[in-house]
């Protein structure tokens, strides 16, 4: 009989998913899959890293452990811990209890209770993006009803920054837009302003009063905990107002658990604590509350590090260990990709390939923009079974150093051939 949906026209495939889909179907023993931003091991095995093996022992073997509803808002603790990790343990912010942090479906979910919650109680609709950005983040905000616009980020021409264009854009934007910003390893060119260009964005965007969106996805990926939270951390020592989206998914490889965190710094408690009680009427509808597994871990590894707020050395503490058993690991993983660039840029240059590959070790995080065309994408896919998003984007956490040369002589025949 008809179908009560015969009116439903079929959707395109979402860009990166048929690439992968094709990745799957692919029989090729030499396939790469270089799409998704996952870490992959030198085997091309994902990685549990033992700190969250440590902490969901610690978890199973907790008799008082439960598995209740949380809050609308989440884990206490972890939301704690999380606006610990970002704006510093000593923020001026927290301490004035002027942050609001609620739990959300990782950084996605953040993204999108953020876009919404814009949409509702901030006067501004437009949302500026980087000029290219992660290719989800479009779509958090339209599904919001936020207008976008884009400002100039990456110059393909140096495969570096476009400072002056991304200065010129902001500078010409209506004040009290909003502008998202990614706090370190920018998805997908792999390039962070400096902290010298920061301080220039930040004065530029308090002038125009534009509204930060900082993304943090990456927080460690780059240098250090520390170190890729400065953005955040400079616009928070302003004592200006700014969103924050912070995901667990790739810095403690909590993928699937669908970890993370929405904060909203404001000017006052009162103020904050109005926004906190707006964001449980935008979750509560939703998903009413955020599931419990993926928050328990991380606040078990952060409390590791933070008891009653105060910063501890870990190793210091008697068993516990988890906290610099991560860094530890996180660090690992971050030289692995460091060490993978390198050798992707030798064995380019070794086979005297045409083109400037230096941004290859220039880029940092886990991705690079390998400047490679649409066209040139497709002759690796069909050709060499590399698979990798349209847009030339390499996730470096997916190659493995036996697959260097493979990767390097399809590149060097992809650019001199296509
Ligand atoms: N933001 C950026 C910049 C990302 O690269 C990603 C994932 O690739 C996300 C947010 C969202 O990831 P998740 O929802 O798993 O936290």
């Amino acid at each position: 009989g008809d179908s009560a949906f015969e009116q439903v026209a079929r959707a395109a495939d979402i860009p990166i998913y048929a690439v992968m889909a094709a990745f799957r179907e692919d029989p090729s023993p030499m396939k790469l899959n270089l799409g998704f931003g996952v870490y992959r091991t030198e085997e091309g095995k994902p990685l549990l890293l033992n700190a969250v093996r440590q902490a969901e022992q610690l978890l199973v073997n907790d008799l008082s452990a439960d598995k209740e509803y949380l809050p609308i808002t989440g884990l206490p603790e972890f939301n704690k811990l999380s606006a610990k990790l970002i704006f510093g343990a000593d923020s001026p912010a927290i301490k004035e209890n002027r942050v609001s942090t609620v739990q959300c479906l990782s950084g996605s979910g953040s993204l999108r209770i953020g876009a919404d919650f814009l949409a509702k109680h901030y006067y501004q609709h437009t949302v500026y993006l980087s000029q290219p950005t992660y290719g989800n983040h479009p779509n958090f905000f339209a599904a919001a009803g936020l207008a976008m616009k884009t400002y100039h980020y990456y110059d393909p021409k140096t495969n570096g920054l476009d400072f002056q264009g991304m200065l010129q854009d902001l500078g010409a934007a209506a004040s009290g837009a909003i502008v998202l910003l990614q706090a370190s390893g920018h998805n997908p060119t792999g390039i962070d302003p400096t902290a010298q260009q920061w301080e220039q964005i930040r004065q530029l965007m308090r002038l125009k009063r534009l509204l930060p969106f900082f993304d943090c996805a990456y927080q460690g990926f780059v240098m250090n905990m520390d170190a890729d939270a400065l953005p955040v951390r400079m616009f928070v020592a302003d004592g200006g107002e700014c969103l924050v989206a912070q995901s667990y998914s790739k810095t403690m490889g909590l993928y699937g658990e669908r970890v993370g965190a929405l904060s909203v710094v404001c000017k006052t408690t009162d103020v904050a604590s109005r926004v906190e009680s707006q964001l449980k009427l935008l979750i509560r509808p939703m998903y009413s509350n955020p599931p419990i597994h993926g928050a328990s871990i991380v606040t078990a590894i952060l409390k590791d590090r933070y008891i009653h707020g105060v910063y501890i050395l870990s190793a210091l503490q008697d068993g516990r260990e988890m906290y610099s058993r991560w860094v530890t690991e996180l660090k690992q993983l971050t030289d692995r990709i460091a060490t993978l660039r390198q050798q992707l840029h030798l064995a380019l240059l070794d086979r005297g390939t045409p083109g400037d590959w230096s941004h290859i070790t220039r880029q940092v995080g886990m991705f690079s923009l390998t400047g490679l065309n649409a066209e040139q994408v497709a002759f690796l896919i069909k050709e060499y079974h590399i698979y990798m998003s349209p847009d030339g984007r390499i996730n470096m956490a997916g190659l493995s150093s036996k697959a260097v040369p493979y990767l390097a002589d399809a590149i060097h025949a992809a650019v001199t051939l296509v």
